[in-house]
């Protein structure tokens, strides 16, 4: 037996902007190609041109780029084995559309879209097959040179696979084992359409992955019930010896009771279900992505690694790489993954967490231009470094962190009225004459300091310390005090003070 190389495919139609599923579907094709030292393959299925979306193929491709998952061979980057879209294939299909007339295996069929829904009027449960085919409009039925002049007019027809009842149909699936369907409960799909010369989804699916070797189809669920009919096309072509394996993976369900995830959950629940924003041109409607929310790229991946497969430890947090090393079809789920917005944003802050300050940094640099605040690197570091750990994304950088670079314009009412009594100033502007005495302003000796005073005074370290805080930030929140102040420093510690001093009588 001849090893092939592991080549899989990843085949949307640009028809809108890429799901989550959709994504998730891809990252497994991308799991499974490397661990088995594959390809991994991007091909646009764009032959139903009523469909198509004008810039989903780029939104697509600037998707991947993010989440940093690299196609071998794609449009954009090429490869032996394309044009990697299929409006850019027509001819190749053409012959096996007149191969398979040839054979015997499909036929013409005339019948218009009244005619077809009269039959659907007629007969319970219509279906064109092997029991009413002879009953259409068609080569099998017409006489040869009534279909010969029918096509000379121009008239436009279909071709339909001929599909022989009664056979058994076996889809190998790696996750749902062997699925035997009985080929009589298929009909007999159009695979080509004249109107357009271009064939259907599934017979441009099916030459595409035998021509372009592809040796594992890894695909969601909604697509299993397609999957005998392109058995049967394998068959019919008389490729059946190089079918690829399949794997059908589990739907993603809603946060919230049964059934498929869908974008109107995402608006009800607060959570985006693309991976970038998407803007509607036909209606100017604006969707929300995963990155223009705040998740960073790995954080998405190891989240979505989990929707529908776990490595049977309590391991949660995965490299891409180890996520390649782990991944195995053994270990995906045949049922629904639930999805859950509270471990996507667990994930988020995890993967924060994991930055280094330098990195973090770079990202709050925008954010703090655009507020029109410039300061120096190392502030902008020991700040990110203080707050990360209360953050889930990346844009709550600025709630947790502005007062590090802006005094505060006012104070939270609540804890004035809690936190500013009538000994108050006099308690500051004491602390304010300590704190200017330092010469090492550091967190540390300030607090070592002020610990001291406060003992030797008898103070309540409660009432000085909430003043205080209140002064600095204008709220009672923010990490340890003493941080803050180190980082802001002396002068504009002693500045606030005062300000608070005047302000709040
Ligand atoms: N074009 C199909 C889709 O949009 C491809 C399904 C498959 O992977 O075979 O999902």
């Amino acid at each position: 037996m001849t090893h092939h190389k592991t080549r899989v495919r990843f085949a949307p139609s640009p028809t809108g902007p890429l799901h989550i599923g959709g994504v998730r579907t891809a990252l497994y094709n991308y799991l499974f190609a490397k661990q088995q030292g594959g390809d991994f393959i991007l091909r646009i299925e764009d032959t139903d041109s009523s469909r198509f979306v004008p810039g989903a193929e780029e939104y697509i491709q600037e998707a991947f780029d993010w989440l940093g998952l690299p196609f071998d061979e794609s449009p954009l980057k090429g490869g032996s084995y394309g044009p990697y879209k299929q409006s850019q294939r027509k001819d190749i299909y053409k012959q096996y559309v007149t191969a398979l007339l040839d054979k015997g295996a499909a036929y013409i069929a005339f019948d218009t879209p009244e005619e077809l829904e009269a039959r659907r009027n007629e007969i319970a449960n219509f279906q064109y097959d092997a029991s009413t085919r002879e009953r259409m409009r068609n080569s099998l039925t017409l006489p040869e040179e009534e279909t010969a002049s029918l096509i000379k007019s121009g008239i436009q027809y279909v071709v339909r696979i001929k599909i022989d009842p009664d056979q058994e149909i076996i889809v190998d699936d790696m996750i749902r084992g062997k699925v035997v369907v009985n080929s009589s409960v298929l009909d007999d799909k159009v695979i080509y359409k004249s109107a357009d010369e271009l064939p259907t989804y599934h017979l441009a699916n099916v030459v595409d992955d035998h021509l372009m070797e592809i040796t594992h189809v890894i695909r969601g669920e909604e697509w299993l019930p397609s999957a005998p009919l392109h058995v049967w096309l394998y068959r019919s072509l008389g490729w059946e010896g190089s079918m690829p394996q399949f794997a059908h993976l589990p739907l993603l369900l809603k946060p919230d009771g049964n059934g498929k995830l869908s974008k109107r959950d995402g608006d009800r629940l607060g959570f985006p279900v693309f991976p970038l924003q998407w803007n509607d041109s036909t209606n100017g409607e604006i969707s929300s992505g995963y990155r223009e929310s705040g998740y960073l790229p790995d954080a998405v991946i190891n989240f979505l690694a989990f929707l529908g497969w776990n490595p049977g430890t309590e391991q949660e947090i995965f490299s891409l790489d180890e996520l390649v090393a782990a991944f195995s079809f053994d270990r995906c789920s045949k049922s629904g993954a639930k999805f859950d917005l509270e471990k996507a944003k667990w994930y988020n802050h995890q993967y924060i967490l994991k930055m280094s300050d330098p990195d973090l940094a770079k990202l709050f640099m925008p954010v703090l231009e655009e507020k029109g605040i410039s300061a120096p690197i190392e502030k902008i570091e020991k700040t990110v470094g203080l707050v990360k750990e209360r953050l889930h994304f990346i844009d709550e950088l600025w709630d947790q962190s502005y007062f590090f670079f802006v005094a505060p314009t006012d104070y939270e009412e609540k804890t004035v009225k809690k936190r500013w009594k009538e000994e108050t100033p006099a308690l500051m502007r004491q602390l304010g004459e300590l704190l200017d005495k330092m010469e090492d302003f550091s967190a540390k000796n300030q607090e070592e300091t002020v610990m001291n005073w406060i003992q030797q005074n008898q103070l309540h370290t409660g009432n000085v310390m909430n003043a205080f805080r209140l002064a600095i930030v204008g709220a009672g929140k923010g990490p340890h005090m003493f941080d803050i102040s180190e980082v802001i420093g002396k002068e504009e510690t002693l500045r606030r003070i005062a300000q608070a001093i005047s302000t709040l009588r």
